[in-house]
């Protein structure tokens, strides 16, 4: 009998040792994966929190504000640049403002200035992210790419097409201008880099993409495959430079222009079908009201 009791005992014994073991070698492997759920959000979200906002989201996030309005703007007509300012309450008052962009630069009045510093880039390369918002063809940028605009380092977020260029110089426009949008990760105040498109050459960046270019309002193109925005820039960055705005409503005056010199170029092919997915999206210069636009001496 006490044989046979001890017996079971053992048994009873080594059947809870297992239990206890697996039940170890289960709170091990559910904790692990436990932090592995964990981990990739957070991974995730360093990369997105201004992973594709729009112009007016970003003005939003200087000032504070929550969410955007679900007013409308045009290029022409009766929602065009001259009413933008009236069109939704006192959000776009902005717009009718004393230092907005763009401008005509006229380069015999530009003050030359030595104390102005060369731009800086320090661009990585990003995987693909297009999207068509209505207004423009943008490109959203993976983070991690910034630019030293005049000595601060300001995150590229987005570079966007315009046809026309908004910006004119001595009275001549561009059929293209680019946009390269940048952030103050600390002001949150806005450097945007323009670029000017003469029609020549074809361009060899915008070929890779011109097939799947969004050309519908909504539509989303993205892909793997990553590309250097630093090859779209023309070789010398010698650039005009004021203070002034957003170029779409709200018109925010949160933004030092830096408009470069030298032009790049893109085929007549290129041009027109940037053209025909956003038609012409400049909005007419506006009045310099005493602002000084500077070079570097
Ligand atoms: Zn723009």
């Amino acid at each position: 009998m006490k044989t046979t009791k001890l017996r079971i005992h053992r048994v009873h014994l080594k059947g809870s040792i297992l239990v206890v073991f697996c039940i170890i070698l289960l709170s091990i492997l559910t904790s692990c994966e436990g932090e592995e759920t964990i981990q990739e959000p957070i991974v995730d979200n360093t990369n997105s929190n201004t992973r594709g906002v729009s112009e007016m989201e970003l003005a939003n996030i200087y000032y504070g504000k929550s969410s955007s309005t679900d007013c409308n703007f045009e290029y022409e007509g009766l929602e065009g640049p001259e009413f933008w300012a009236n069109l939704c309450g006192d959000e776009w008052v902005d717009c009718g403002g004393n230092a907005q962009s763009p401008i005509n630069i006229i380069t015999s009045a530009v003050t030359e200035d030595g104390s102005i510093n060369n731009i800086n880039i320090n661009y990585g390369e990003s995987t693909t992210d297009i999207i068509n918002n209505g207004h423009t063809v943008q490109f959203n940028y993976d983070m991690g790419s910034y630019a030293s605009l005049d000595n601060i380092n300001y995150d590229l977020l987005q570079f966007h097409f315009h046809t026309g260029s908004e910006h004119t110089v001595n009275g001549k426009r561009y059929p293209m201008e680019m946009h390269l949008v940048h952030q103050d990760p600390i002001t949150k105040l806005l450097g945007v880099v323009g670029v000017f498109f003469e029609e020549g050459e074809e361009n060899d960046v915008l070929e890779e993409y011109l097939d799947d270019l969004p050309e519908q309002k909504g539509d989303h193109f993205t892909n793997t495959s990553t590309f250097k925005v630093e090859d779209l820039l023309p070789g010398d960055m010698d650039f005009y430079t004021y203070g002034g705005s957003l170029t779409t409503p709200g018109c925010s005056e949160i933004v030092t222009w830096f408009v470069v010199k030298e032009s790049i170029t893109a085929s007549t092919e290129q041009l027109e079908k940037f053209e025909s997915i956003m038609h012409k999206n400049y909005r007419p210069t506006q009045d310099l009201n005493g602002r000084i636009v500077k070079t570097k001496s």
